[in-house]
């Protein structure tokens, strides 16, 4: 009988299930949206239920579209949106407060007031203190609900991101368990020990027994037990993680790029963690037996936003798809630079008050030059990155795997290999996320034997070539670096 991973998604904007067989190929795909609320300016919530219920519908969708049943399903991986936070009651398995999202700032004051803890954090987390990480979100539950703490510290409220929740569902509450990718993500954990860390708990007052126990991203964490008996969910990891995995980046120095709604940026550094002080956050790439793999990571905040932007604001494009025949009508972009800070510059600047601007118009400028403009300023800002990627793990990345949405753009994936002179490698499956996911699972139900044979599965669409003159680089970084110093200073 065919056998194949099925695979969860669980993103910020919809649920994805699918099916992966032993060649990596994606068999299908099922997806649902997800609502989001957005009680007021800067908070970003879902619920907690509908999360779920997403998850069960996406899975029957699939076996019924595919006349499979469980019986072809080998094992789960389960992949998510990171950082987000829910908190359930114990006794009913129901969530105590809307899941709150990682973009989500409501809980920006609590890190305000640790501004003196940044080395500590830094230290034992990788992370910068910011809203956007799990620990503050469940400082901000506990402190919005009543009796929060004490129920808390009785042992009757459970903590989880994503994955946990869902897990815990999908076993009818037997699993309580999370991945070190996840845990990576609170705030609380110690990514140098691997354990959920007392100082950080004291710092934030969260008592442990709330949290769950953490295990390796690809390990036996339990039998899906609502859906099937003896379904075993084998594999879990935080969305960008598991497209790390999922690009086949297992060496030290490999480095993938997702251009989505924003870009993220992973290295795989190895076994041993990196730390930087600047923009740059250390984290668990994932972890297979004993072996931890840390990634540093770098996040541009508007990448293919920027696209929507000329679609929706600016009305220049009817179709996302249809900027790369913009950019592709004229030769340059006529000295013209659009720097989309729109909600301020992520990595490696971390601005979060500057905004927008476009430099060196013309009355020759026309809407073709912007367009092109706007596509440049996605492979500039992620080249910011890498190379202050480079700089602290002292490698010359000489390629760049890359997916995401805008990925499909071959002007823009030529730009970008020609800003970095480095190749960009487009591979033949874009889903790398679910790929990842599903690699992780298979390995430890024993359906690929080692990473070795994922390797092979692992296919090439395109391979872009740098093509641009070292000379007209320079320019071009000279003038980018000017723009961002005059977009940082008009506040
Ligand atoms: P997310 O997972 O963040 O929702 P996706 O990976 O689905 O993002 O990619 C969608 C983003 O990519 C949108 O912001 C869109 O503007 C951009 N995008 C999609 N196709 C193209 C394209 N051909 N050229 C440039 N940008 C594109």
């Amino acid at each position: 009988m065919q056998k194949y991973v099925l695979t969860i998604d669980q993103g910020t904007t919809s649920t994805r299930a699918s099916l992966i067989d032993k060649e990596g190929n994606v068999f299908y795909k099922s997806q649902q949206e997800i609502k989001c609320f957005f009680p007021h300016d800067g908070w970003v919530e879902q619920d907690a239920i509908d999360v779920w219920l997403s998850v069960l519908n996406v899975i029957n969708d699939l076996l019924a579209k595919t006349n499979l049943t469980y019986a072809n399903i080998d094992s789960i991986g389960l992949t998510n949106q990171r950082e987000t936070t829910i908190i359930w009651d114990k006794k009913t398995g129901m969530p105590v407060y809307n899941a709150l999202v990682w973009q989500s700032r409501q809980s920006a004051y609590i890190c305000d007031a640790l501004a003196d803890k940044t080395q500590l954090v830094r230290e034992k987390t990788g992370l910068i203190i910011n809203p956007y990480f799990s620990a503050s979100k469940i400082r901000f539950i506990l402190d919005h609900i009543e009796n929060g703490q004490k129920r808390a510290e009785n042992g009757e409220l459970m903590f989880g991101t994503i994955d946990t929740w869902v897990m815990y569902k999908l076993s009818s509450g037997k699993i309580f368990k999370t991945d070190v990718t996840n845990a990576s993500r609170t705030m609380l954990f110690n990514i140098n020990t691997l354990e959920w860390d007392d100082e950080l708990l004291r710092l934030f007052n969260i008592p442990k027994i709330m949290l769950p126990e953490v295990c390796p991203s690809s390990h036996f964490f339990g039998y899906a037990s609502l859906l099937k008996k003896n379904l075993k969910i084998c594999g879990v990891a935080g969305d960008q993680q598991a497209a790390l995995f999922g690009q086949n980046c297992v060496k030290e120095g490999d480095v993938k790029s997702t251009y989505g709604t924003g870009c993220f940026v992973l290295m795989n550094v190895g076994e041993k963690p990196i730390y930087d002080k600047g923009g740059l956050i250390t984290t668990i790439a994932w972890q297979i037996d004993e072996k931890v793999i840390y990634a540093i990571e770098g996040s541009v905040f508007v990448a293919g936003a920027s696209i929507q932007w000329l679609r929706d604001q600016m009305r220049m494009i009817k179709k996302a798809s249809e900027s790369e025949k913009y950019a592709l009508n004229c030769d340059s972009c006529l000295g013209v630079y659009v720097v989309p800070a729109f909600v301020g510059l992520g990595a490696p600047y971390w601005d979060d008050d500057c905004r927008g601007a476009v430099f060196g118009l013309t009355r020759g400028t026309t809407k073709e030059h912007f367009i092109r403009a706007t596509l440049n300023s996605i492979a500039l800002q992620t080249k910011d990155v890498i190379k202050e990627m480079e700089r602290i793990s002292s490698k010359k990345i000489d390629s760049l795997r890359v997916d995401g949405g805008a990925s499909e753009n071959n002007y823009l994936m030529q730009y970008q290999s020609d800003i970095l002179s480095s190749k960009v490698i487009l591979p033949k499956n874009l889903e790398t996320t679910s790929l990842g996911a599903a690699y992780l699972a298979g390995l430890a139900s024993g359906y690929w034997k080692n990473i070795d044979e994922i390797s092979k599965v692992h296919k090439i669409q395109k391979t872009f070539e740098p093509k641009m003159a070292q000379e007209e680089v320079l320019e071009i970084d000279k003038k980018w670096k000017k723009a961002i110093e005059a977009t940082r200073i008009f506040k």
